[in-house]
């Protein structure tokens, strides 16, 4: 027979190839053995980093690929490469005796780290190993380097490193060990886990080749590699972290497990070391102490069915605190808007059969954000443990001992027909209802008891099963419930796109298909369906789009919020205070203080305190606010306006002002860095009017808000964001929505300046506050409701 071997061109790989070939060849005369060299994408990419060009997997991929379709029979590859299981198909045979897993060092000049001077620069492809120097010599300068063995000794002369690490195993297999300078210890460098060991990979079925191969190998080495992988697994197996084992035997028979784990950006690097007789348990001792020190805590979270504010007011709370959010298609992704800056948010999509990542690929995923962050949220539409795999999840995380938390969510088995006016039970009617989804395992209808089902005589409510919504009904029949048993459809429940469609168990696919009806959908057979006419359906409102400065949700929001208004927030801008030098002269010498703003008054606050003053020199200066809010700022400052028009805005403010103020009089008005001019266009030629900006609206990058028939309407609170918001679209769509969208404006400032940019529909706010504006849009929202009826 003849056995063809891939290999790496590289002269590594090549000679760890080799020595594996002439000891088959020794053992097993009678075949052919032969190397095949094989290019990988590692090879072909040198300049950038692994964790760049797609991690360990890229040294294997075409080798594997090969031994799938049986062009080459095996492959050798360092274990270390290896990602933490085999990929499909494929498998390793036990491990062959093990070269020295340790990290050396090798420098151009010095022969020990302690000699190097102060700030000497070392080269490392690994983090593991860049930590690990770090930890040793806070003071040396690590550099990226990659490359074959050749190739970093090569850059080391050329950019005149101080030295380089590499693996003690390649450079003996290469016969280079006379140029190591130093050995590190496993306790001064965990090496890489299964350091040192060839992985000899194979096809599953290839049972006669494994045959041979597990003949040589080593059971020492076998127990030690394993371990070490196994730590590797259980720490999630993430290629782009740093993560480093040793198992090492004593000299009295023992073991002792060096394990080390540490963020991607190595905030946080976590060792720990576990002794005893057993390599896997002390892998799975080492691996937990280690999550048991790092690990932050995952909230399963439910997101409720469509409409973001159906998610729990603890799901909220959670949001604002997540410092990564991982989530679903079925969650809106208006509930993004919920989190906080900086928090790192991943897509992990599962939409029927296009997953974006497999299950075991998410339950990784969690467990190695755990280890990065402390607050993960794992957002799910409904309710996680309703055909949500949460259960899945959850139990992945406790076994690797991860804290992790549920908070339940509304499911759209009994929201999507509560939308539609159909109790899931009634007294009298229906005393109890069923949950199953129609995509098991098999996706086969097969387990579904439908007999059970129909003889109950309770509701019936079908998840997952638009695609099969035929053969739900046949089989509901066949099982004994009648044809005209009332069933419905509800579709992309609590969304603005819910559509109802009702029928009995006879003419609900057709009726379906006629109103094109489209997934994610619940399927409901049973006789409170008919009470939907006399409950009526709860119809969603498209949401108000509310645009805000700063990344908090605003006050607006939440007060359109508790007005049941749905909105969604688009940010505008952030709020920069600016710094103002103060002196008691300049603010005694003021007549009046004009305060048109919470942030003029933050910002001045904040002036007054950093050039050490206080509220004291202002007992000669009156003041005005330009409305009750700005007053109630102030007053929290333990500073009482003597002046607030009866109408909030600038224009009452200046009238005021006017009646008040005299030649003489210092005006200061107390602003941020934009702002209308009616203030001072009234005052300046009245009276000494002097301007302090204490704050700056800036613009931020704004995400496009899609197209204005998703929305109920715009609102807008401030002049800048109005450009801003208009500006940031291309002329075209800026036509279309200036067109055809209502805009909400809080005051005579806004409302000028969507004037001036073209706005067609413009509805203001009685008064120039918050509250005035809601009651505007609460107000729009009953009246849409009554017209549509
Ligand atoms: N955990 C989710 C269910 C996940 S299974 C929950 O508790 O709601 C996915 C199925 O849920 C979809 O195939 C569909 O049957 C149903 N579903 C989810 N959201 C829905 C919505 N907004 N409208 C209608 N059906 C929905």
């Amino acid at each position: 027979m003849i056995y063809k071997i891939g290999s790496r061109g590289s002269k590594l790989a090549l000679a760890q190839t080799e020595s594996v070939c002439r000891e088959l060849k020794k053992r097993y005369p009678e075949h052919t053995f032969e190397i095949v060299i094989v290019k990988t994408k590692g090879d072909k990419v040198q300049d950038k980093p692994l964790d760049q060009v797609g991690g360990k997997g890229i040294f294997v991929k075409e080798i594997e690929e090969m031994i799938l379709s049986d062009e080459i029979q095996m492959g050798v590859h360092s274990m270390k490469d290896m990602p933490a299981r085999p990929a499909e198909g494929l498998i390793f045979s036990k491990v062959w005796k093990r070269e020295d897993p340790r990290d050396v060092l090798i420098l151009r000049e010095k022969k020990r780290l302690q000699e190097l001077r102060h700030g000497a620069v070392i080269g490392t492809g690994s983090k593991r190993r860049a930590f690990q120097l770090k930890k040793l010599r806070p003071d040396l300068q690590v550099v990226g380097i990659r490359g074959n063995v050749d190739t970093r000794l090569r850059k080391m002369e050329e950019q005149k490193l101080d030295g380089i690490v590499l693996a003690a195993a390649g450079l003996h297999r290469l016969g280079m060990g006379d140029r190591i300078s130093q050995y590190f210890s496993e306790e001064e460098m965990i090496p890489a886990p299964a350091q040192g060991v060839l992985a000899l990979e194979l096809r599953k079925n290839n049972e006669e080749l494994r045959k041979m191969l597990d003949a040589c190998a080593d059971e020492e080495s076998q127990k030690e590699a394993s371990s070490e992988r196994q730590f590797l697994e259980a720490m999630g197996g993430g290629c782009h972290v740093p993560v480093g084992a040793s198992c090492v035997k004593q000299k009295d028979g023992t073991y002792r497990f060096y394990g080390m784990f540490g963020t991607e950006d190595g905030s946080r690097i976590v060792y720990e070391s576990a002794a005893g007789s057993d390599p896997g348990t002390l892998a799975e001792s080492t691996a937990a102490a280690i999550r048991r020190k790092m690990a932050g805590t995952v909230f399963l979270t439910g997101a409720g069915p469509g409409d973001p504010d159906l998610i729990t007011v603890k799901g909220r709370k959670i949001l604002h605190q997540a410092d990564c959010v991982i989530y679903d298609r079925l969650a809106d992704p208006g509930l993004l808007s919920y989190v906080k800056k900086d928090c790192e948010k991943i897509y992990v999509g599962k939409e029927n059969r296009h997953h974006v990542m497999e299950q075991e690929e998410i339950n990784r995923l969690l467990a190695q954000k755990a280890m990065e962050h402390k607050v993960v949220v794992r957002l799910k539409g409904g309710d996680p443990f309703v055909f949500g795999r949460g259960g899945e999840e959850a139990m992945f995380l406790k076994k690797l001992g991860i804290p992790a938390q549920i908070i339940p969510g509304i499911s759209s088995c009994i929201a999507g027909p509560a939308y539609a006016g159909i109790p899931v039970t009634h007294r009298g009617t229906s005393g109890g209802f069923h949950v199953v989804t129609a995509h098991d395992r098999n996706n086969k209808l097969a387990d579904i008891d439908f007999e059970g089902m129909a003889r109950s005589g309770e509701t019936c409510i079908f998840l997952m099963g638009f695609s099969k919504i035929g053969e739900i009904v046949q089989k509901l029949q066949e099982a004994g419930m009648s044809p005209h048993m009332p069933a419905a459809v509800i579709s992309r429940a609590a969304s603005v796109n819910q559509k109802t469609c009702i029928g009995t168990l006879e003419t609900i696919e057709e009726r379906v298909r006629k109103n094109r009806m489209e997934p994610p959908a619940v399927i409901v057979a049973g006789k409170t369906v008919e009470l939907s006419a006399f409950i009526g359906t709860v119809r969603q409102q498209k949401p108000y789009l509310v645009t805000k400065i700063g990344t908090k949700p605003s006050r607006l929001s939440e007060l359109l919020r508790g007005r049941g208004v749905s909105v969604t927030e688009i940010q505008t801008g952030s709020i920069v205070m600016t710094e103002q030098k103060f002196t008691k002269d300049m603010l005694q010498k003021a007549s009046w203080l004009i305060f048109t703003s919470r942030n003029g008054v933050k910002g001045f606050m904040k002036n007054l305190q950093d050039s050490d003053l206080d509220v004291r020199c202002l007992h000669h200066t009156k003041i005005a606010a330009i409305g009750q809010k700005t007053a109630h700022w102030l007053k929290k400052y333990g500073l009482l306006a003597d002046l607030v028009p009866q109408i909030y805005d600038s224009g009452h403010l200046a009238q005021c002002l006017k009646q008040k103020a005299g030649k003489q009089d210092l005006v200061c008005h107390i602003k941020g860095k934009e702002g209308t001019s009616v203030l001072r266009d009234t005052l300046a030629p009245l009276c000494k009017y002097h301007e302090i900006e204490v704050y700056e609206n800036q613009p931020v990058k704004i995400e496009k808000p899609g197209s204005p028939d998703q929305y109920a309407g715009t609102v807008f609170t401030c002049a800048s964001s109005v450009r801003r918001f208009f500006g940031s679209m291309e002329a075209k769509t800026a036509e279309k929505w200036k067109r055809e969208m209502r805009c909400f404006s809080i005051g005579t400032g806004t409302t000028s300046a969507l004037q001036q940019i073209g706005a067609a529909k413009i509805c203001e706010a009685l008064q120039a506050d918050y509250e005035s504006l809601a009651a505007v849009i609460g107000k729009d929202v009953e009246d849409v409701s009554v017209s549509e009826d």
